[in-house]
């Protein structure tokens, strides 16, 4: 073990809580560093979390509305269009279901619950309607946060949005761009970015991260991250691939739980007054889910995913209550929350 390397973790921490940033260069140092260093560094992570974010962790679920048969060709994805997997196709649920799910969420302690529908976009009468008709009864059935995931958003599809009430918009960069080709080609990077500056500029808080592990370099994941910084981006769902049989993707190996806490961690630095939020592939690190937490993670999704059951509920909040942490749900009313970091210090 080198001393060094203790140190220079220690000095880039310190730079962080004085409110520094860690460069692009030092990321993808970290992100190569030894399984022996990972405690260090979650250590270093673990006190970035707590100044930036407290206590409280983040519990959101999120509701598939409509799957299966979509026109993108995304490799990850086991409800393309494009590939041939096991994931149901349906079109939208009845509103009272979606409403019955996020008060279910509530209930839990979740204080944002996503509307994920397949698809490139609102881009027809079809779905503007859908939608108001979900967020009218969302208003009228709980005070969980509103937030969608419906792919590309125009300025005005944007601004309508934000008109049904909505107040969150999830869209993932996916990866790096660098990597972009070897994941979708049926839209572009390009259109992600428009996307997350079209939901900020309509006054949407964003919700952007990726999926690690689809076979992208480590440097990759660090371009991802620089990405992510550069659009300002407050709420970064990390996910963890995991290979869907039919897919282009369904041979990758999962990644390792050292890989994984290892990521979050040079995330946690990368990105430290985000929303650092753990969604898919969870289950990749087994025995270690609660380290997520220690390595720099400050939310979580709870229930099941878009096509793969989730792991109990009442483990997951367990392991954040054994852990003495906060479910931030818990204690606050959601609606109308404003978004801020903890002051460092
Ligand atoms: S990730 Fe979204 S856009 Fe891509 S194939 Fe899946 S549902 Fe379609």
């Amino acid at each position: 073990m080198d001393n060094a390397i203790f140190s220079t973790i220690d000095q880039i921490t310190q730079r962080i809580l004085n409110g520094g940033e860690m460069t692009a260069e030092e990321g993808r140092w970290m992100i190569r560093l030894d399984d022996d260093y990972l405690p260090w560094l979650m250590a270093g992570a673990d006190r970035l979390r707590k100044s930036y974010r407290g206590n409280e962790i983040e519990v959101c679920a999120i509701a598939n509305v409509r799957s299966g048969n979509c026109s993108e060709n995304c490799s990850f994805c086991a409800q393309s269009g494009h590939h041939k997997t096991a994931a149901p196709a349906y079109d939208y649920i009845p509103a009272e279901e979606l409403v019955a799910q996020a008060q279910q969420a509530r209930e839990w302690g979740a204080s944002d619950f996503g509307v994920v529908s397949k698809g490139w976009g609102m881009r027809s009468e079809k779905e503007g309607a859908k939608l108001e008709e979900y967020f009218t009864a969302m208003d009228a059935g709980t005070d969980i946060g509103r937030c969608a995931s419906l792919g590309a958003l125009t300025k005005a599809s944007a601004e309508k949005l934000k008109t049904m009430g909505m107040e969150n918009y999830h869209h993932n960069l996916e990866c790096a761009e660098s990597f972009f080709d070897q994941v979708c080609t049926t839209h572009t990077y390009q259109e992600n970015i428009d996307t997350i500056n079209n939901a900020r500029a309509a006054g949407l808080r964003v919700c952007a991260g990726g999926i690690l592990g689809m076979g992208e370099s480590l440097d990759q994941r660090i371009e991802m991250a620089e990405s992510l910084r550069q659009l300002g981006v407050e709420s970064v769902p990390l996910n963890f691939l995991n290979p869907v049989l039919g897919t282009p993707m369904g041979n990758q190996t999962p990644m390792s739980p050292y890989e994984i806490l290892r990521a979050i961690a040079t995330y946690r630095y990368m990105l430290p007054k985000a929303e650092i939020r753990i969604a898919g592939g969870r289950q990749f690190l087994g025995d270690m889910q609660s380290m997520i937490f220690m390595a720099g993670a400050s939310g979580v999704m709870i229930g099941n995913y878009l096509t793969t059951q989730g792991r109990s509920v009442d483990d997951d909040l367990k392991m954040i209550r054994d852990l003495k942490l906060e479910v931030r749900g818990d204690t606050k009313q959601r609606r109308g929350r404003q978004d801020q970091a903890v002051a460092a210090g």
